[in-house]
C-alpha cells in the first residue's frame, strides 16, 4: 500500500490514480483548482439554468430541477444554493435509507421547513432486506444494493415529470480521485453512462425472491431517452467555487441540520461529525470497507482537510490512527439485527472480505493493522 505524498490517500483506493511523483489525482485537482476560471463556469451554469426554466415553463410545470437529497450537509446545501442563488424550484427526491436514524428524519423535514416540495420513496422494506444481505455476503459491502435506489430515484422522477435539469453534488471522480473509471467533467450523464455500462442495472439483483419488475426503483432510466427529451444532468460542484466538505456543513448547520453531536467519534469512526447521518448501516459499512482496503472513513475526510489546509498531514495521521475503522458495537449489533444474522456470522462473512496483506489476527481474534499509516507498505 502506497500512500499520496501530499495528503494520505492510499493507492488502494478502487480507481485510483497517481501521477510518477506519487501524488493523488484529488490534490492535483486540488491545484487544478486554483487555474479553474470559476467566473466562466458560472456563466456556463447560468446558461443551463436558464434553458432548464425555459423547458420547465415549455413542459408545462414548475419544477425546472430534480435534486436528490438525503437531508445531509451537501444536498441541504445544494437545494438552497439552487433556489436561492439559481431562482430554480427544484423538486427534491429523498430515497428514504431502511433504519433512517432520527437525526435522518429530522434533517429531511428541517429541508422541507426551509419550502421545498419533496417525494419520499420508500422501497419495500422486505426487498430491502433481502438485498442487503445478498450486498453483504457477495460484495461485503451491505449498501451496495441500496445505493442502486439512492442513484436513480432522482433520474426515475426526472424522466416521470419531464423535468429538465438533475443536479448532483458531488464528482467522485475529482475529490476522491478515483479518475480512472469516472468522467471529471460538470456533465453528471457520463456517470451514469459508466455506472450503467459497468453493470449496475436492476437485473443484477434478480434472483428467486425479487423479480425484475419489483425492482422498479433500482432501475436508472435509459439515459438516451433522457436525453431525447431534453433532459440534462450536471454536477453543482463542477461549476461553484463554494463548494467544500466543511463550508456545506457550516452553511446547513446555519440552516438546521442536525449532526452526531452526541456519539463517541470512536464509534462513528471519523473525526467530523457531519457525515453518513440518516444511517447507521454505513458506519458499519466504512469499518468494512478500512479491513478490505486499509483506509475508512477518517482518511477520506483527513484527505479533504490536508488539501483545503485545514490540517496537516502529520495531525492527519494521529486523527486517522485515532478513528480509522473503528466502529461502536451498538452498530455492529444494529446491522446484525438487521441482516438477521449472529455476530460470530457476521464475523465470519467479514473474515473472507479482510486484506490479508494488511491485517492480521491478533491472539484475542481482532483484525490488527500490519502498516502504519502514512508509511509505504509492502511492495
Ligand atoms: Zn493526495
Amino acid at each position: 500500500m502506497k500512500y499520496c505524498k501530499r495528503c494520505l490517500q492510499p493507492d488502494t483506493r478502487p480507481g485510483i490514480i497517481f501521477d510518477d511523483r506519487q501524488i493523488c489525482y484529488a490534490c492535483l485537482y486540488e491545484e487544478e483548482k486554483k487555474k479553474i476560471d470559476w467566473k466562466k463556469r458560472e456563466e456556463e451554469l447560468q446558461i443551463i439554468v436558464g434553458e432548464a426554466k425555459m423547458q420547465a415553463k415549455k413542459n408545462g410545470i414548475l419544477y425546472d430541477c430534480v435534486i436528490g437529497v438525503s437531508g445531509g450537509k451537501d444536498s441541504t446545501f445544494q437545494a438552497v444554493y439552487a433556489k436561492e442563488k439559481l431562482g430554480l424550484h427544484p423538486l427534491l427526491v429523498n430515497c428514504v435509507p431502511d433504519e433512517i436514524t432520527e437525526i435522518g428524519n429530522h434533517n429531511i423535514n428541517n429541508l422541507s421547513k426551509l419550502g421545498f416540495d419533496i417525494i419520499r420513496i420508500n422501497p419495500d422494506p422486505n426487498i430491502a432486506k433481502h438485498l442487503a444481505r445478498r450486498s453483504f455476503y457477495e460484495y461485503g459491502n451491505i449498501v451496495k444494493a441500496s445505493e442502486y435506489c439512492l442513484w436513480a430515484s432522482s433520474y426515475i422522477i426526472a424522466d416521470k415529470f419531464n423535468i429538465p435539469l438533475i443536479i448532483q453534488g458531488e464528482n467522485a471522480a475529482l475529490t476522491l480521485g478515483a479518475a480512472a473509471s469516472q468522467n471529471t467533467s460538470g456533465d453528471a450523464f457520463s456517470v451514469v453512462d459508466l455506472n450503467t455500462l459497468n453493470g449496475c442495472n436492476a437485473s443484477d439483483w434478480v434472483d428467486s425472491t425479487v423479480e425484475e419488475k419489483e425492482l422498479f426503483f433500482y432501475q436508472f432510466p435509459d439515459i438516451n431517452v433522457l436525453k431525447e427529451k431534453g433532459i440534462r444532468a450536471i454536477f453543482l460542484q463542477y461549476y461553484t467555487k463554494e463548494w467544500s466538505q466543511v463550508g456545506n456543513a457550516d452553511f446547513s448547520i446555519a440552516r438546521g441540520l442536525w449532526g452526531r453531536c452526541t456519539e463517541d467519534l470512536h464509534d462513528i469512526g471519523r473525526y467530523r461529525r457531519f457525515t453518513a447521518l440518516d444511517s447507521d448501516l454505513q458506519i458499519v459499512n466504512q469499518m468494512i470497507k478500512y479491513l478490505k482496503f486499509g483506509f475508512g472513513f477518517a482518511t477520506d475526510e483527513a484527505c479533504y482537510d490536508i488539501r483545503e489546509g485545514r490540517l496537516s498531514r502529520e495531525d492527519a495521521i494521529w486523527l486517522i490512527k485515532e478513528y480509522d475503522g473503528r466502529c461502536g458495537e451498538q452498530y455492529i449489533q444494529m446491522a446484525c439485527d438487521y441482516l438477521d444474522i449472529s455476530k460470530e456470522e457476521f464475523w465470519h462473512v467479514l473474515d473472507g472480505y479482510v486484506n490479508t496483506n494488511l491485517f492480521e489476527k491478533d491472539e484475542k481474534g481482532w483484525w490488527r493493522p500490519k502498516f502504519e499509516v502514512g508509511v509505504d507498505f509492502g511492495e
